[in-house]
């Protein structure tokens, strides 16, 4: 099985009403010499800050993905981060991540776990993916907490979701109490190499 090296997106997640949130191995058997670094994406929403729209009570159940204007399709991210990292991925299934690494893209602020350019990061990372209603299906990789995904695939959202406590703070300790978002524990891909790459697939963030 050869595999592919994902690293991607862009967890940016907020806006004033939302809560961003931000995003192990044996590397050894899978990733292996076959791996190639594959580019980033990113899922997070363009400008969210430009229309008047409004978020309807409880959106996220009422209507269908495709169904959300905008700042609602924004809202869901929390901003963990994790869609920003490297993952290696099966070259005969893409939509299958195979491991995660702690690895994030280069325009990472590995401190606070968000892009350090978000509004021109294509400028710096041309391949930075923005996730929409047509790509969502081709990302299944993205991880098992992550908004987007599970409301694809009909389940709730995570319930430490800002959307639900409504509190920023009460979702920033309960999603690290879940052990979710890259926030002071990944590192840049900045002068990695593949090698020392492999060895850092990681286990707290799985599709
Ligand atoms: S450019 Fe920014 S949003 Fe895109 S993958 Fe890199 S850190 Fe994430
Ligand atoms: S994994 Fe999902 S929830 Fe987390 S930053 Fe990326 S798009 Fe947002």
């Amino acid at each position: 099985m050869t595999l592919n090296l994902l690293n991607q997106s862009d967890p940016k997640l907020v806006t004033d009403s939302t809560a961003q949130a931000k995003a192990d191995s044996d590397v050894g058997s899978s990733v292996g010499a076959d791996a190639t670094v594959q580019s980033n994406v990113n899922l997070f929403p363009e400008n969210q800050n430009q229309s008047n729209e409004v978020l309807r009570t409880q959106f996220w159940s009422r209507f269908s993905l495709a169904e959300l204007n905008h700042r609602e399709w924004e809202a869901l991210c929390d901003g963990c981060g994790s869609c920003c990292l490297i993952k290696y991925m099966d070259d005969e299934n893409e939509e299958e991540v195979v491991e995660y690494t702690d690895v994030t893209c280069q325009l990472m602020d590995c401190a606070t776990g968000y892009c350090q350019h978000y509004d021109t990061r294509q400028e710096h990372v041309p391949d930075c993916i923005q996730l929409t209603m047509d790509n969502l299906p081709d990302m299944m990789w993205l991880p098992s907490h992550c908004a987007y995904k599970r409301l694809y695939k009909g389940q709730g959202l995570p319930n430490w979701h800002l959307l639900l406590t409504q509190d920023a703070v009460v979702t920033q300790q309960q999603m690290r109490a879940a052990n979710v978002g890259v926030a002071g524990r990944c590192i840049s891909e900045v002068g990695m190499t593949d090698e020392a790459m492999e060895m850092r697939i990681v286990t707290w963030v799985t599709p």
